[in-house]
């Protein structure tokens, strides 16, 4: 089985990697379901992708409510009979050193970047269990695998998502069930993801950063095309991307 005519369910598909990602995906032939809470950018790109003669639906999300991430992949069922995928790749990145104490931004970190993931597993599990084929793609990022300074939090979660789709691979492959988890870790891709930083220092370090090397968030859509693409009996389940240009 290829991309083509797989049912992907995307959250944080309103913009940036999600957005690129479900375009490629719908223009290889799968079947898009897309989550986010702007249903103005989601309706825009849902159309656009139409328009190019691919199939897709979408679904208004806010990835810390459990009963709408269900929702999200009832979406998927009622539009297009079944669920091969989902790829949890919503998350905020408000990077700022431990001493400033924003603690509100810890907590909406832990909420989206960690229980939105584990929402977006609980969603799926189930029909992935029962059916013995499922596919879970995550976004984790750099800052999952190696400690930044200013990234403690966000560093945080993206290590526990990490872990997650570790586990969940060899806890499937012991329980016989089939489901592959590939987890992605980005570096510095040019998305809109820096408009959640609030702290100045933070945000100026990150601007000019990703001004000098940030690359297009296509990069990343097209490993997860890859990461679908491979036969059923073949997990490739970690990518690291950087831009080529990134020390
Ligand atoms: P964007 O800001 O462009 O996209 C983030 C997406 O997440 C948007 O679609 C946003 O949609 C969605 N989102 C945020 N909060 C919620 C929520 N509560 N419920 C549902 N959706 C939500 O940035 P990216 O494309 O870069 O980010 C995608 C992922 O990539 C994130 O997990 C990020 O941590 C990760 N990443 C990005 C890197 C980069 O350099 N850009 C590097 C490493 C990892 P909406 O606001 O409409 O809900």
């Amino acid at each position: 089985m290829t991309v083509e005519n797989k049912v992907v369910v995307i959250t944080g598909a309103s913009s940036g990697i999600g957005e690129a990602t479900a375009k490629l995906l719908a223009s290889k032939g799968a079947k898009v379901v897309l989550g986010a809470r702007r249903e103005g950018r989601l309706q825009e790109i849902v159309d656009d992708i139409k328009k190019d003669g691919g199939k897709a639906a979408y679904h208004v999300t806010d990835v810390t409510v459990p009963e709408q991430v269900k929702a999200l992949v009832q979406t998927a069922k009622d539009e297009f009979g079944g669920l091969d995928v989902i790829f949890n790749n919503a998350g905020i990145m408000p990077t700022s050193p431990i001493s400033a104490l924003h603690t509100d931004e810890w907590d909406q970190m832990i909420d989206i970047n960690l229980k939105g993931v584990l929402n977006g597993v609980a969603a799926v599990m189930p029909d992935f269990v029962s059916q013995k084929h499922g596919h879970i793609i995550t976004t984790s990022s750099v800052a999952g695998i190696k400690s930044f300074p200013g990234a403690g939090v966000y560093g945080a979660t993206k290590f526990a998502v990490r872990n997650l789709m570790e586990v969940i691979r060899t806890e499937s492959a012991q329980e016989g069930t089939n489901i592959r988890t590939s987890t992605l870790y980005p570096a510095a891709i040019n998305t809109e993801l820096l408009n959640t930083i609030t702290d100045k220092d933070a945000r100026n370090g990150m601007d000019q950063l990703y001004d000098a090397v940030g690359i297009a968030p296509i990069s990343i859509a097209r490993v997860v095309n890859f990461a679908i693409d491979q036969p059923e009996e073949v997990n490739v389940n970690e990518f690291t991307i950087y831009p080529t240009k990134q020390a």
